[in-house]
């Protein structure tokens, strides 16, 4: 097993800090950090990961999605991966950290006397973020031989598909299906990712292996009353859309704060029809985003509010139409995978603390193909999807050398 010097962890996070900043310089605005999928900066952004890959030892592919693949060949295959894709106005740390942690270990495996029973794919996906087009997860779907064919047909802002999109970058969508990994081929997926959460600063520590990502569901709640005159319609005799939508965002407001942390639920977008001043809301549309690592707290606090919302609505005499645009479940990191990386950390000397993921991530599609795991970086405040994003690099270079430890202590049968 390496021994790593402070000096040496410090020099890691240096380098991995150097990379951040130069990935967090490519950007389609010059005042704000924006690159979308399949765009020009997605491509430099590729680009530039490939060269960094090929400067460690890889072996450089892309598939028919851009997702950069470096390989380090080998009976059966670590995948080590993240995204390069950002949110508009992002932070330069949630996605291309992973990544970098994926060259910088590979390299010292490429570079070193260790020799690895196993091969390594470090994996950078271009559209985790669902920033262009209306999906998310789509280039670790293709990977994990998940892709869904008709989100070929999804636009974005400017009605570009994403089957065009492809063909601008210079593949073919026809390809997708190459970019699966066969069955057996991959004996696992790991992620090395900022928390984007205060867990681990609250606790004063700087890693966590993650225990398993949440699952979420949206409803999609439509209130149907109806429309009248602000100054002649009296209260009695009104079907006001909007109070009972706000009667339905407290409800759900008070049974999540009731979970006691377990389940946390959000409106953060509402439609209100005709929307004028004077007019009473005739249609409103609202979604509410519920997550939980417990599923029965999760389904319970869903049931309850549905339940809830058909009260409302029924008093107060509206339509009501729920939907279920979104239901995804829990995704549990493999306990071998959270044993091996547990191990590292404390072999450097740090706690290794435990803690679900409440963001979605890459992993929660390659779960469809192999067993999966996530190690937890500290960020400044818990910030994320923001410029303020920040880790020390101190703790990258911690995070690296605990990758290149789970690495060392990664068995493929253990977790088969
Ligand atoms: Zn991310």
């Amino acid at each position: 097993m390496a021994a790593f010097s402070q000096d040496e962890i410090d020099a890691l996070g240096t380098r991995a800090e150097a990379m951040v900043n130069a990935l967090g310089a490519i950007s389609a605005e010059p005042d704000r950090l924006v690159r979308l999928f399949l765009t020009a900066e997605h491509r430099r952004a590729a680009d530039r990961v490939a060269a960094w890959m090929r400067e460690a030892g890889l072996e450089v592919t892309a598939d028919a999605r851009g997702s950069v693949r470096g390989r380090l060949a080998g009976p059966k295959r670590l995948l080590i991966g993240s995204h390069i894709d950002t949110v508009i106005d992002a932070g330069k740390y949630d996605g291309p950290f992973g990544v970098i942690a994926g060259i910088l270990a590979a390299e010292h495996f490429i570079r070193g006397d260790e020799r690895l029973p196993f091969g390594i794919d470090v994996l950078a996906f271009g559209d985790e973020e669902g920033s262009r087009f209306p999906a998310t997860l789509s280039s670790s779907a293709a990977c994990a031989g998940a892709f869904r064919t008709e989100n070929l047909k999804l636009a974005d802002r400017n009605g570009v598909t994403i089957s065009d999109a492809i063909k601008a970058y210079g593949k073919s969508p026809d390809d997708i299906p190459n970019a699966a990994y066969k069955a057996g081929e991959a004996a696992a997926y790991v992620e090395v990712h900022i928390e984007q959460g205060p867990v681990l600063e609250t606790r004063n520590q700087p890693l966590g292996v993650v225990t398993g990502i949440i699952g979420q569901t949206y409803l999609n709640i439509e209130f149907l009353g109806e429309a009248g005159h602000a100054g002649t319609v009296p209260m009695v005799l009104r079907r006001d859309a909007l109070a009972g939508a706000a009667e339905a965002m407290l409800l759900g407001e008070r049974l999540a704060r009731e979970t006691k942390g377990e389940v946390v639920a959000t409106v953060g977008r509402i439609t209100v029809l005709p929307g004028a001043t004077n007019v009473i809301p005739a249609t409103v549309v609202v979604v509410f985003d519920i997550r939980s690592a417990s599923e029965s707290a999760h389904a319970g606090l869903v049931e309850t509010l549905k339940n809830g919302i058909r009260e409302i609505a029924e008093r107060r005499h509206l339509g009501l139409t729920i939907t279920t645009p979104r239901q995804v479940g829990i995704t549990p990191c493999h306990p071998a995978i959270q044993d091996q990386f547990a191990e590292a950390i404390r072999a450097l000397g740090a706690e290794p603390l435990r803690l679900a993921s409440g963001a979605g991530h890459d992993g929660q599609a390659m779960a469809k193909l192999c067993p999966i795991g996530m190690l937890f970086v500290r960020c400044r405040g818990g910030i994320s999807h923001n410029p303020m994003e920040y880790a020390s690099p101190r703790d990258l270079g911690l995070a690296v050398a605990t990758l290149i430890g789970f690495i060392e202590r990664f068995d493929p049968e253990k977790v088969g």
